[in-house]
C-alpha cells in the first residue's frame, strides 16, 4: 500500500503551482496538501478558492525565506514530499529588478532545502520522502538554429538574472542529493501555457490585448523559438518524477512544439478571431507591433525530452493547437479571473517594459 502523504507545494497560488494543486486534488484525493505561497503580484489566492470547500487542503500565507515558519510546517503537518514551485519567474522584471529573483530563488530554496534536510533526518531519513524542485529550460541558455536540443546532461549556461537564480538554485538541490544523499529530484521544463497564467507572460498578454483592441508587442523580429507545454501535462510529468523516479535524478520536460514568437502570436489572432466575438479590432493580427527587443534575449530553446519518455513513460497529451484553444476559451470565460489583476502597478510595469 502507499504511504499516506502530505505535501508541501510552495507557490501554489501562481500559475504552475496552482494547476498542480488542481492537479494533485483531483488524483490523489486521500492526500493532504499544505499550500505555502507568499501571495507576491503573481500569487492569486482566489486561484484555490474552488478548492478550500472540498480537498484536504491548508493555505499558509508566507515566504520560503522564513526558516521558522518552514520548521514549523514541516513538523507539525508531518511532511513528506516537496513540491517546489515559489519563485520570481518573470524574465523581464528580473532585468529590471533582480533582488528578489536572488533572493527568493536562490536564499529560498536553500532554506527550503536545509529545513527539509533537518526534517528527514530528524525522522530517520524514511525512503518515501521527497523534495522535487521545479525548474526551467532557461538554464541551459540560448540555442543556434541547428544546434541539437537540451538534453539533462547539457552544460548550463544562463543568460538573465532569472535563469541564473534557477540555475543556483539547481545546483543546490543537486549538491543536496550528492552531499547528503537527501532525496531531491529536479525538472528543467520548457514554456508553460493555460488556464491562471498572469497576464504579463505573452500567451495571456496577447489574448487580452486582443479582446481589448490594444497593440500586440512582438520583440524584436519575432524570430526567437520557444518550446511550449500544456500546463497540465507538465503537472502529469511532475507527478511521474515524484511517484516513479530515483532520487537525485534530473528530467527534462518539453512539448516538443518549437514556434516563432511571431507564428505563435498569428495562432492565438486566428483562434480569437473565430473564438471571441465582437472583437474591437479584426483582423487580430492587424494589432502586432514590433517593439525593440529584451536585453540578452536567447535566441531559441528547444527540449529533448526522451529521458522521461523511455524511463517514466509520459508523453503530453495536448498538441499545441488543442492546448492553445483550450487557453483561449478560458481566457474568454474567466474575464473574471483576470480582469483584476490589471492593476495600476501592473500597467506602471507593462509601460517600463515595452516603452
Ligand atoms: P508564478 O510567478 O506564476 O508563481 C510563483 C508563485 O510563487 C506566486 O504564487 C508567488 O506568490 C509565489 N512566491 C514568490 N516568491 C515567494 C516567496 N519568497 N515565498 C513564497 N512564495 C513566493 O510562476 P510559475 O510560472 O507558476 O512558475 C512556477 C515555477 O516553475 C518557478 O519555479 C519557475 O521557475 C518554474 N517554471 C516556470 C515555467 C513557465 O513557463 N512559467 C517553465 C518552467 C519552469
Amino acid at each position: 500500500a502507499m504511504n499516506a502523504r502530505t505535501i508541501l507545494i510552495t507557490g501554489g497560488a501562481g500559475f504552475i503551482g496552482s494547476n498542480f494543486v488542481y492537479h494533485w486534488c483531483e488524483t490523489y484525493p486521500g492526500d493532504r496538501v499544505i499550500v505555502l505561497d507568499a501571495l507576491t503580484y503573481a500569487g492569486n489566492r482566489a486561484t484555490l478558492n474552488p478548492l478550500e470547500e472540498t480537498a484536504n487542503l491548508r493555505f499558509v500565507q508566507g515566504d520560503i525565506c522564513d526558516r521558522p515558519l518552514i520548521d514549523r510546517l514541516l513538523q507539525e503537518e508531518t511532511i513528506t514530499t516537496v513540491a517546489h514551485f515559489a519563485a520570481e519567474s518573470h524574465v523581464d522584471r528580473s532585468i529590471l529588478g533582480p533582488d528578489a529573483f536572488v533572493q527568493t530563488n536562490v536564499v529560498g530554496t536553500f532554506t527550503l532545502l536545509e529545513a527539509f534536510r533537518q526534517h528527514w533526518l530528524a525522522q530517520d531519513k524514511p525512503e518515501h520522502f521527497r523534495f522535487l524542485h521545479v525548474s526551467t529550460d532557461e538554464v541551459y541558455g540560448s540555442l543556434d538554429a541547428d544546434d541539437p536540443a537540451f538534453s539533462e546532461t547539457t552544460s548550463y549556461s544562463p543568460n538573465s538574472p532569472y535563469s541564473a537564480s534557477k540555475a543556483g538554485s539547481d545546483h543546490l538541490a543537486r549538491a543536496y542529493f550528492h552531499t547528503y544523499g537527501m532525496p531531491t529530484l529536479i525538472t528543467n521544463c520548457s514554456n508553460n501555457y493555460g488556464p491562471f497564467h498572469f497576464p504579463e507572460k505573452l500567451i495571456p498578454l496577447m489574448c487580452i490585448n486582443i479582446l481589448l483592441g490594444k497593440p500586440l508587442p512582438v520583440y524584436g523580429d519575432g524570430q526567437n523559438i520557444r518550446d511550449w507545454l500544456f500546463v497540465r501535462d507538465h503537472c502529469r510529468a511532475l507527478d511521474c518524477v515524484l511517484n516513479q523516479a530515483n532520487p537525485g535524478e534530473t528530467y527534462n520536460v518539453g512539448g516538443n512544439n518549437e514556434v516563432k514568437n511571431i507564428d505563435l502570436v498569428n495562432m492565438l489572432c486566428d483562434l480569437m478571431d473565430e473564438l471571441a466575438k465582437d472583437l474591437p479590432v479584426h483582423p487580430a493580427r492587424d494589432l502586432i507591433t514590433f517593439v525593440k527587443d529584451r536585453p540578452g534575449h536567447d535566441r531559441r530553446y528547444a527540449i529533448d525530452a526522451t529521458k522521461i519518455s523511455t524511463e517514466l513513460g509520459w508523453v503530453p497529451q495536448e498538441t499545441l493547437e488543442t492546448g492553445l484553444r483550450k487557453t483561449v476559451q478560458w481566457y474568454l470565460s474567466h474575464e473574471n479571473w483576470w480582469q483584476p489583476l490589471l492593476s495600476e502597478e501592473y500597467q506602471a510595469y507593462y509601460q517600463k517594459v515595452y516603452a
